[in-house]
Order: structure tokens, then sequence, then C-alpha cells
């Protein structure tokens, strides 16, 4: 090897692909990136992106539609699902031209196709063009991602019952949309659609929404979805679904029946881990994930996982920042386990109305733990700028070591959490105190000051 370049084959060119292959490559190593749909991945065309570019136009019609509270006339607002579509298909473009251009700047070979293993150190390519390449490499990186979970319960048409991939949009705008599955993605949709003004319900498993989440902050959220008039079908889960002459219908365990014109699954995800030729390298799976140690590394040496496929955090950030701690360890520049990733401080947001957002501790995590914490919450009510907004609802709260005062966690409710969420993640990372966050000089008039506050 000495002298010789480091060969890297990533297969699946998604946020972890991506980050792993232009990190790679910037480190000196000889980089092919091997993409069977779009360079960006699902990420960009089917997940993340999509469904943040529609929740935002939904956002600006509730918006528009509360204009007479802002002292305007009132807006007559329409929705224009073409121009929705176009408007997602120029973000799309845009953003695979940007990534493409990044890895091509730093030298990365991309190659249209359908990578698989077929040995430790070699990989068959199905190129697009319906050739067939077989490549060496020295490391590999799985980065492959994950589709939706669809049980055997449910007959996906794309029309009428659908999975988070026919729904940017849908062929038309459902009247009824029956939601099944409240995790983030399930209330993102009922979000969306619900400001689209489609009628929404939404079955939910247990007995709050955001199952595992603070419940405070699920309080919030089902007082804003009864407020929009959204149905909660508590503690019911779906066995069956029928469609007949554009109704469907869904059966719940509990022998509640509901109807509506469309019914969208959200109830979680599964690896793209098949065909990938992982028995002919020897690398070990769970669950169809591959299973990895702390720095990403399967069952084989020089074969890691990034991004969903490897069954940690499943959030574009995190694959991004494990695709670009892969390069670093494969380049033997990994020093020391405090380089290593901590999922336990990854800070993740629910984009809904109002948004929520996390990271660190959680209050009740703390609590089921017997650990000392204190904690203190400030609400959006006492802050000027949120009065100026229009937008009152919601709270900051900081969980703190009552001994040390370092902050430990934090969450969010209410408009921009997803963007002040980043002020106390990133006193988790340098190990702030919540006296740090006090004193520093925070905007007059604006959000943050709460932060301040609640740190006090
Ligand atoms: C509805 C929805 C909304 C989401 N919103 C957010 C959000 O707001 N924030 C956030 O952080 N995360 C969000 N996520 C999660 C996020 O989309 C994923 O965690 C992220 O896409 C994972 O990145 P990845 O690199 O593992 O793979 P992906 O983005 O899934 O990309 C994998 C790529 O691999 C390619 N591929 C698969 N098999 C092969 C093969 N054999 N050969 C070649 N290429 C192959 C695929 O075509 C795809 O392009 C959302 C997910 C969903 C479902």
């Amino acid at each position: 090897m000495s002298g010789q370049r480091k060969r890297f084959v990533i297969i699946g060119g998604g946020p972890g692909g991506t980050a792993c292959a232009t990190y790679a490559a910037r480190m000196g190593a000889e980089v092919t990136l091997i993409e069977k749909d779009i360079v960006g991945g699902a990420a960009h065309l089917l997940d993340c992106i999509p469904s943040k570019a529609m929740i935002a136009t939904g956002g600006a019609m509730s918006m528009m539609s509360r204009a007479a509270e802002m002292g305007l006339a009132t807006v007559e607002v329409q929705l224009d699902f073409d121009a929705l579509r176009q408007r997602i298909k120029g973000i799309e473009e845009h953003l695979e031209q940007s990534v493409t251009e990044l890895l091509e700047s730093q030298g990365v070979r991309l190659i249209e196709g359908a990578g698989r293993l077929t040995g430790p150190n070699t990989v068959a390519v199905a190129c697009a063009d319906g050739t067939s390449l077989d490549l060496e490499a020295d490391v590999i990186v799985l980065s492959t991602g994950s589709r939706p979970r669809i049980p055997d319960w449910a007959p996906v048409d794309g029309e009428r019952v659908l999975t988070t991939r026919h729904a940017y949009p849908p062929p038309e705008l459902p009247t009824h949309l029956i939601v099944i599955g409240s995790g983030v993605t399930g209330v993102e949709f009922v979000n969306m659609f619900s400001s689209f003004g489609s009628d929404v319900t939404l079955v939910v498993s247990r007995n709050q929404v955001l199952p595992g989440k603070d419940p405070e902050v699920a309080k919030v959220l089902e007082a804003s979805f009864l407020e929009r008039g959204v149905k909660l079908v508590m503690g019911a889960r779906a066995q069956s679904i029928e469609t007949e002459d554009g109704v469907v219908t869904v059966h719940c365990d509990d022998g509640r029946v509901l109807t509506g014109s469309h019914v969208l699954l959200a109830i979680g995800s599964m690896p793209n881990s098949e065909n990938l030729g992982l028995d002919e390298a020897g690398v070990n799976r769970k669950w169809g994930y591959v299973e990895v140690d702390h720095n990403m590394k399967s069952s084989v040496a020089h074969i890691y996982a990034a991004g969903d496929l490897s069954g940690k955090l499943p959030l574009s950030s995190v694959a991004s920042s494990q695709g670009r701690k892969i390069a670093e360890h494969a380049m033997g520049l990994h020093a020391g386990p405090h380089r290593h990733l901590d999922y336990d401080k990854a800070a993740s947001a629910i984009f809904t109305d109002p948004e929520i957002a996390d990271v660190g501790l959680a209050e009740a995590d703390a609590f089921a733990e017997g650990r000392k914490i204190r904690v203190t919450k400030v609400p959006f009510s006492v802050s000027a700028k949120a009065l100026i907004n229009n937008d009152s609802r919601g709270f900051v709260k900081i969980v703190s070591d009552p001994a040390t005062g370092e902050v430990l966690g934090g969450s969010i409710v209410g408009r921009h959490a997803a963007e002040l969420i980043s002020v106390i993640s990133l006193a988790i990372t340098a190990s702030l105190t919540v006296t740090d966050l006090a004193e520093s000089l925070f905007v007059h008039p604006a959000l943050s000051g709460v932060l301040g506050e609640a740190a006090e």
C-alpha cells in the first residue's frame, strides 16, 4: 500500500456516502462513488428535503390565513399542486447539481449504477447504461439508506394508499387523509396536509403522539392538532386497509373503523441491505442493518456502513457526520475516543407548527435513571419578539447539572425551534454551563433571548 493512494469504493450517494467521498478525496484517497438514482440520495429526492419543502409551503399558507392578525387585509390563498411540484423539483435539481459539483471538484469518480459486493475487496456495478464494471477497493463504504416499511396488511398503490414517497405531492390533494403512525414522520405529514386544507385523522398507537418524546412537548403538538381540527384516534393500531370506490377504510385492532379518501403509512423504515452481497463479503447484519462498531466498521475490517444502513440514528445530519468520521478513520486520522460520534448529543427537530427540537438528556430519561438534574422552563409568551411574530406558543426547557451547572440537554417548542436548538447543542458539545448561556449577550428583540432567560 505504501506510496499508493487508498482506493475507496462507496455504494450509495446519500448524505452518508457523499460526505465520506468528499472528505476521503480531500484527504488524498482515490474515491469512486456508485449511485443508482440521484446524487444526494433519498434524503434529497424522497425524504428529508421534499417533505421540508412541502412543510414550508404549508407554513406559508397557514401564516397567510392569519394575515389579518398581522394588520394585513385578509389574503385569499390557494394551493397550486403543479407549482408546488415544480418548486420541489427545482430544489432537488439545485441540490443534486451542487453536490455533484462538490464531488467532482474533489476528484471523486461518479458512476451511475447499482453496486454490490462480490467479495471483501471487490464490488460489481450494474451500470445505468447497461454495461457492468468490476472494481477493487482497499476501503468499502456501504451507504444505501432505507425505505418506508410496508406491512403485509397495507395494499400500497401510490394512488389511495400511500407511503411518504408518494406524497411529494400525491396525485391529488386528499379530502380526508388518514395518517397511520404518530412518530416524527407521521406528525410532520399531519401538519403538512392539515395546512393544505385536508381533513386529517391520525392513528396513534400509544397514549400520546411522538411516543418516547417529552410528554409536555407532545401535549403542545396535540393541542395544536386539535385546534386545526385534526382527529386523534388514540391507543389504536391499524390492522387492515380496504379501498373501494374512492373510499379507504382502515380497521383498527380495537374494533374502530375509520374512513377517508387516502391513507398515508408512516410506520418506520427498512434498511436497503438486500442484494448488496453482504454474505459474499462476510459482513454481519442485525435486523437487516449492517452491524457496526463505534467507528462504523462492520465485521470486515475495511468495510464500513454509514447512514440509515448502520442502524443508528436515522437522520441526514448523523449520516453525513458518520461519513466524515469513516473517511478519517479509514485514512488513519482518527484521534482517540473523544472523536467518536456521540449519538446522545445529536440535535433533532420535528418540522410541525409549532416546531419541536431537542438535544441531549431528556427530563424523563434523567428521571427514569434516578439522575439529579435541574430543569428550567420559560414560555415564549414572555418574549417581545414572540408577540411581534404573533406567535407566542411553546417554551424553552434546559436540563442542567445542579452541582456544576453544566448544560446536559434541552427541548424547544415554538417558531424556529430547529434553529434555536443549535445554541443548546453547542453548549453541550463545549461543556458550557447555564451561567455561560445566561451571561451571553443575545440580540433583542429575538427569540434567542428566551434561551438566556431559561438558563438563569
Ligand atoms: C419523510 C422523511 C423526512 C425526513 N426528514 C429528515 C429531516 O428533516 N432531517 C434529517 O436529518 N433527516 C430526515 N430524514 C431522514 C433522512 O432522510 C435519512 O436519515 C437520510 O436520508 C439517510 O441518509 P443515507 O446516506 O443513509 O441514505 P439515503 O439518503 O437513503 O441515500 C441512499 C442512496 O443509496 C442509493 N442506493 C441504494 N442502493 C444502492 C446500490 N445498490 N447501488 C448504488 N446506489 C444505491 C439510493 O439510490 C440512495 O440515493 C427524513 C426521512 C424521511 C423518510
